[in-house]
């Protein structure tokens, strides 16, 4: 299969890769030619565990190139995929297409033979009818058909999560586009996993329905944790007494500083607004929107209460600031809603990420960066775990104690049992959804 792939971000790269690595001959096509141009020279723009050795060997091995030149890049091609951007429309949470539609209309215009456009990228319900028709607007003999094939894997652990999907699901109308989606995924076929066949707009649905249903477990265990506080439970327990009924499942049912990332918050706010534009109002991704909303609020509130009610003038220690541990990724991480809250009352912060500094100095402005946790926590009056990086998950406590000025502790990701953080010798420490934190 000669397939192209279009957009190099963190899925439309590490799905260019995997397929180059299933055998598949496979051309990445990005707008960017900052991008093309590093990846050419070998190197990986996003931070993801594992890619750079799969794409140096499938470069070696000649299956595998890069270009900004779309015509090129698509002629011949079996399949093009489109994995470009969906952004929330600024405004109304609609799913900004214009990337994707611009996509369309440069594969229109490259097509010279028989070809399946995928659309890899999270699109509304429609949206795949509307590539079609951007692509003959420009091309009307252009001989393709469409498919939708949404993309499931997680950043941090993307490359096992597109080997080994736990399925994948394919969009499709007619039985030829069905036949090379099927040899697209076929080496796939050794490791028995679900493949599930259906209409384009059933498959555009899937995705947002499963990111909704899951940002609703976070949601949902998040509200328990603020009742637990008030009540004297504990949320971790709860979680786990909840998640061991297999119907409920132990899986996101971690409280912490709310969802955040490239696709939960996006993709739940199109949803909304889907279900606005048809009439259908979804009530409960709404509510989920709004409480992931006010959990953030409720962190930094419990940043500053623990600070006595006010952080001002006071140096704060921030640890990770990446929307979750293994990724370099920023995009609506709940740490830009709690940090920059710091920096306004008047803290000093200063922040340690393993991979977020890159990404994260424009984003969050008025922060000093270290890249120790010790020396971050030197002399300051609070820590806050933010990301639970393995890297912090076994901090020396009493080290870290002995050297702040005030030794307190918010963990936001509940790393730390209570008692070890006070035998340690801090002097206070909160948590989220543990009423033993005081
Ligand atoms: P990204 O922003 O990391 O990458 C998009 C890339 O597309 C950029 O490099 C950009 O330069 C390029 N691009 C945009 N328009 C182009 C064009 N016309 N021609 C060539 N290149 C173009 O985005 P991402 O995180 O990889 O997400 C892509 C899609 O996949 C989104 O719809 C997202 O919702 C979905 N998705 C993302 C994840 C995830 O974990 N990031 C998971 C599943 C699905």
């Amino acid at each position: 299969m000669k397939i192209a792939m279009i957009g190099t971000g963190y899925v439309g790269l590490v799905s260019g890769v995997c397929f180059s690595d299933f055998g598949h001959e496979v051309v990445c096509i990005d707008k960017d030619p900052a991008k093309i141009a590093r990846l050419e020279k070998g190197e990986v723009p996003i931070f993801e565990a594992g890619l750079d050795a799969v794409m140096a060997r499938n470069v070696e091995a000649g299956r595998l190139s890069f270009t900004a030149d779309t015509t090129r890049g698509v002629a011949g091609a079996d399949a093009v995929f489109i994995a470009v951007g969906t952004p929330s429309r600024r405004g109304d949470g609609h799913a900004d297409l214009s990337y994707v539609l611009a996509a369309a209309e440069s594969v229109g215009r490259a097509l010279t033979g028989y070809a399946v456009v995928v659309t890899k990228s999270t699109v509304p319900v429609g949206t795949n009818r509307k590539v079609a028709e951007a692509i003959r607007a420009v091309a009307p003999e252009a001989r393709f058909d469409v498919a939708s094939n949404p993309e499931f894997l997680r950043e941090g652990a993307a490359i096992d999560d597109f080997m080994r999907p736990d399925r994948v699901v394919v969009g499709v109308e007619s039985e030829r586009a069905r036949e090379v989606m099927q040899q697209v995924y076929r080496p796939l076929y050794l490791r028995d996993f679900p493949i599930v066949y259906t209409d384009l707009e059933s498959a555009e649905m899937i995705k947002y329905a499963a990111n909704a249903f899951l940002a609703t477990k976070i949601s949902f265990i998040n509200e328990i944790a603020a009742l637990c506080e008030r009540v004297g439970a504990d949320v971790k327990a709860v979680a786990k007494g909840i998640g061991l009924d297999g119907r409920i499942g132990n899986k996101f049912l971690h409280a912490g500083p709310g969802y955040g990332g490239s696709c939960f918050p996006k993709d739940t706010r199109a949803l909304a607004r889907i279900g606005q534009e048809h009439g259908v109002p979804q009530r409960l991704t709404e509510a989920v929107i709004a409480v992931n909303d006010e959990v953030k609020r409720r962190m930094v509130e419990k940043v500053c209460e623990l600070c006595g009610g006010s952080v001002n003038g006071k140096a704060v220690a921030v640890l990770g600031v990446t929307f979750k541990p293994n990724t370099d990724d920023m995009r609506e991480s709940p740490a830009l809603t709690i940090v920059p809250a710091l920096v306004g009352g008047g803290a000093r912060v200063r922040v340690v990420d393993p991979q977020g500094r890159r990404e994260g100095e424009a984003l969050l402005p008025g922060v000093t960066w270290e890249s120790d946790p010790y020396v971050a926590a030197e002399g300051a009056e609070a820590l806050i775990i933010i990301t639970p990086w393995n890297e912090f998950r076994a901090l020396d406590l009493g080290r870290l104690a002995e050297g702040m000025a005030v030794p307190r502790m918010a963990d936001l990701r509940n790393i730390y049992e209570p008692r070890d953080v006070y035998e340690a010798g801090f002097l206070s420490y909160v948590s989220v959804g543990r009423s033993l934190d005081r």
